[in-house]
């Protein structure tokens, strides 16, 4: 297939249409916007898309991709940029399609428990306007406060509560989508059940972009959770964290979140914040230099009190998990906090969610978002961790993640020795071993953030030869000539 003419090479013609279709407003080659909506929150790729367009309605939206189809302009759909696979750069040329300004929340419906929204709809505004109905969208992310519904569901997210309510495909009820000649699809409207063949709107739900531009969707809403704890515990190791997870499973609050992280990246945190320790130091469990998962780890986890359960089953089960409890303790964990007041409990959450921006301001991490069955977790960190050993010493590894869900954030570091051009070619060597050992385990080298630009030259990893000619001829079909964010997720 002829690769898609980018917007740079645009003839003539297609500006004078865009002109009759589009009010001028609505699209600008302002060298400054587009550099920033060129890009999302990678920064491997230089930004160079050659025009930027902010419809306000579907029905722009379709105006516009008929005429991309008709001329064989390359479109990336663009929602709140903050993806970590490259999904919404535009690196050659292309049409950015920004959805930022289809924004409009509809009522709540509290029977049916639903909102119908536009996909540029910010997170954390659909949160807010369900939270005054007592209700809630349960995706949540350290984004939210820029992410935007069409990019959620576009990348299928996950996000911090995925260990109770599931991935973002289990919350949209209805989708609406334009295809790349510009038909508008209205799939599957506010019904829970609907058994009519194949589910198309699944088709579009993780495509990021590669298949139809999401404009509105239908949210399946749930009741906001009673009162909520958050605690945080300092373990001998991971098997240490695994076993608390199964004893947290069986026990009689519900588990919100569980997640883990290393003392090396609680110091970085600290440091980088100048906070002081949360907890006291579980010195004895943690031999100077180990910082990886076989010393102490760290786990953030938020349990429902749900309504009418006493607060003492709370601190009873809290005096359970200590080994040095008042009662001689049995327990697991080696120190302990839990939460007083929300102010605590959101500090102790910045201690989790300020992984990622802390190792991205102190120097260069190289990002891995890999997802692995929980039985394999422990024996895959073993092997990762001698592998770093190992074959590179000297590079600092942070590990942290939604443990619970069996999704593990892999940073490296780069060090200061290397060049960040030598440190970006070794990185893919080390992409290529680590990601053979991600599938000797059975996971999979994206757990959620995608695959975009830059996994999709490792996708073969995890989808067989059989899986990748189907997704090539779905691609085909719904985008014949390749304009809907060419070259990401699959090469044709
Ligand atoms: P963008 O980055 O703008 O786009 C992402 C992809 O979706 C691109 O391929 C784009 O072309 C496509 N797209 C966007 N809008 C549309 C549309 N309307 N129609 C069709 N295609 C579209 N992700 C998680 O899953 N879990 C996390 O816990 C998490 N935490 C994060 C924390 C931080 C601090 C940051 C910066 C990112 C995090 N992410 C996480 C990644 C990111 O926030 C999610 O992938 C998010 O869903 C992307 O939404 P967005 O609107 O920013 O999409």
């Amino acid at each position: 297939m002829s690769p898609p003419r980018s917007a740079d090479r645009l003839p003539a013609d297609f500006l004078a249409q865009l002109a009759e279709r589009l009010p001028a407003e609505r699209y600008t080659q302002d060298p400054a916007e587009l550099l920033e909506y060129g890009r999302d929150w990678t920064r491997v790729y230089a930004p160079a898309p050659s025009l930027l367009v902010r419809p306000r309605t579907t029905a722009e939206v379709a105006q516009l991709l008929s005429l991309c189809s008709a001329h064989r302009v390359a479109v990336v759909p663009s929602g709140g940029r903050t993806g970590l696979a490259g999904g919404a750069m535009a690196t050659a040329g292309e049409v950015v399609l920004s959805l930022a300004r289809l924004d409009r929340l509809g009522p709540v419906d509290e029977l049916g428990l639903t909102v119908r929204v536009q996909a540029g709809a910010v997170l954390a505004e659909v949160h807010r306007h369900c939270a005054e109905h007592g209700l809630t969208w349960p995706v949540d992310l350290g984004a939210k406060g820029s992410c935007q519904v069409g990019g959620n569901i576009a990348t299928n997210a996950g996000g911090v509560k995925v260990i109770r309510y599931g991935l973002t495909r289990q919350w949209v009820l209805g989708l609406q989508v334009v295809t790349a000649a510009g038909e508008v699809l209205e799939l599957n409207g506010a019904l829970e059940k609907n058994n009519t063949g194949c589910d198309l709107r699944q088709l579009f739900i993780g495509s990021e972009g590669t298949l139809g531009v999401i404009t509105e969707a239908t949210l399946k809403l749930v009741r906001l959770p009673a009162q909520l704890h958050v605690l945080l515990l300092a373990l001998p190791d991971l098997q240490a964290v695994l076993a608390l997870f199964a004893r947290l499973r069986r026990g009689p609050l519900p588990i919100m979140a569980f997640e883990l992280f290393t003392a090396a990246c609680l110091d970085r945190v600290l440091a980088h914040r100048g906070l002081r320790p949360p907890l006291a130091a579980p010195a004895s469990s943690r031999p100077p230099g180990v910082t990886g998962t076989t010393g102490t780890c760290y786990v953030l986890c938020e349990l429902e009190r749900p309504t009418g359960m006493p607060v003492e089953v709370l601190h009873d089960l809290f005096g359970e998990l200590l080994i040095a409890d008042g009662d001689g303790g049995h327990g697991l964990a080696l120190d302990g906090v839990l939460a007083q007041s929300a102010r605590e409990a959101a500090e102790l959450w910045a201690l989790r969610e300020g992984i990622s921006e802390t190792l991205a301001r102190t120097g260069m991490p190289h990002k891995n978002d890999v997802a692995l069955p929980i039985a394999a977790l422990a024996p895959f960190c073993a092997e990762l961790e001698q592998f770093f050993a190992a074959r590179y010493p000297g590079w600092e590894l942070f590990i942290f993640g939604h443990i619970g869900d069996g999704n593990l954030h892999i940073n490296v570091m780069k060090p200061a020795a290397l060049s960040e051009a030598e440190f970006r070619a070794r990185t893919r060597t080390v992409d290529n071993e680590l990601f053979a050992l991600v599938k000797a385990h059975h996971g999979s080298i994206s757990a959620e953030h995608g695959i975009g630009l830059l996994k999709r030259d490792y996708l073969h990893y995890s989808r067989s030869p059989a899986e990748l000619l189907l997704l090539q001829a779905l691609k085909r079909t719904l985008d014949p000539h390749n304009i809907l964010n060419p070259g990401k997720v699959i090469e044709l």
